[in-house]
């Protein structure tokens, strides 16, 4: 058997100023020695629904593309991922909205919160957006970046000061904790499964998501490209947050209108039951689809 970590050179990425994503275990972690890639536990899976058909390695990257374009999610289910993450509770806190993953956080009621506050570089700090009422644009001027982080820098210290009299006063940890500020780095553990964390990932990789937490998603995409490699390639190509879109039906009807009777080239792949999907797509469109140029 082979372990597919061992695919993995580096387990942990460091994100942001003290953070980072490290991946701790996989399941399933041993694969046959001919597959190497945990890709293999989704295409068994899916033999269960489809029988014992697909056999070649070829094959077996067909279905799992077939299985993402169509959004046959639950094989995709059955593997899953143990990361642990440290990041601002700011960043946890969008996070943690993402209800499928599992998820065990260090306590603040239990331990004392370390001194360890996010301080982002001076040429990332980030003006309001003028399009996105909840994102931000460009870097602001040097100026008022350096008085915002000296701002920081004091609320930082101070506050945690004050943390830890409090807590010598006597005052509860969980209470005490009041006292600090969101940038404060926590740590937790978080399983996922892959169909869950490609949902997490089309969003939070994405460009609307916050600088901040694409840091992260980005690192947990880096480190289970060489466990899934086959899934992340569909999932590229066919993810409507990734290379591929969903047209609405307006949009469809205006595409009609415009480009109706057309050809279009065919599609770059070697896949017939692609390249007929397509046509058929096209066809819905008004479209004839071109000979594939030998
Ligand atoms: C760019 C961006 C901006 C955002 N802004 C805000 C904001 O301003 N305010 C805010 O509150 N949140 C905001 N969010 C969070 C967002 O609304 C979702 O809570 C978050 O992205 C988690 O998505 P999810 O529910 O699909 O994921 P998960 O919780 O991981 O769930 C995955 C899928 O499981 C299903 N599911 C899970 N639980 C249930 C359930 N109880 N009932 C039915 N179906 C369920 C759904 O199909 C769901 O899509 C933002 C997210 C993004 C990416």
């Amino acid at each position: 058997m082979y372990d597919v970590l061992s695919n993995i050179p580096e387990k942990t990425i460091k994100c942001l100023d003290k953070g980072h994503v490290s991946i701790l275990d996989v399941m399933p972690r041993l694969v046959p020695e001919d597959r190497k890639t945990a890709d293999f536990a989704i295409v068994q899976a899916a033999r269960v629904s489809y029988g014992d058909g697909t056999k070649t390695v070829n094959e077996d990257k067909g279905l799992i593309r077939y299985l993402m374009r169509h959004k046959h999610t639950t094989p995709f289910e059955m593997i899953e991922f143990k990361f642990s993450v440290k990041m601002p509770i700011f960043i946890a806190r969008q996070m943690i909205r993402h209800r499928t993953a599992n998820v065990n956080e260090y306590s603040g009621r239990y331990s004392i919160m370390k001194d360890e506050f996010y301080k982002p570089e001076i040429d990332n700090i980030r003006q309001q957006s003028s399009s996105n009422k909840q994102g931000s644009g460009d870097s602001i001027c040097e100026t008022d970046a350096s008085t915002f982080l000296n701002q920081l820098d004091e609320i930082c210290e101070k506050t945690y000061t004050e943390y830890e009299k409090s807590i010598q006063n006597g005052v509860s940890r969980e209470q005490a904790r009041m006292l600090l500020p969101v940038n404060l780095y926590t740590e937790w553990y978080w399983k996922i499964d892959l169909h869950n964390l490609l949902h997490f990932l089309a969003l939070r990789c994405d460009s609307h998501a916050q600088w901040e937490i694409r840091v992260f998603a980005d690192a947990m995409l880096n480190l289970i490209k060489p466990i899934v490699p086959w899934a992340i390639e569909a999932w590229e190509d066919y993810h409507d947050h990734r290379g591929a879109m969903r047209l609405t039906r307006l949009e469809v009807d205006a595409l009609i209108s415009s480009f109706g009777g057309q050809s279009v080239v065919p599609l770059k792949t070697e896949n017939k039951r692609e390249q007929d999907e397509s046509k058929s797509k096209a066809a819905k469109l008004g479209l004839s689809v071109g000979q594939i140029e030998k």
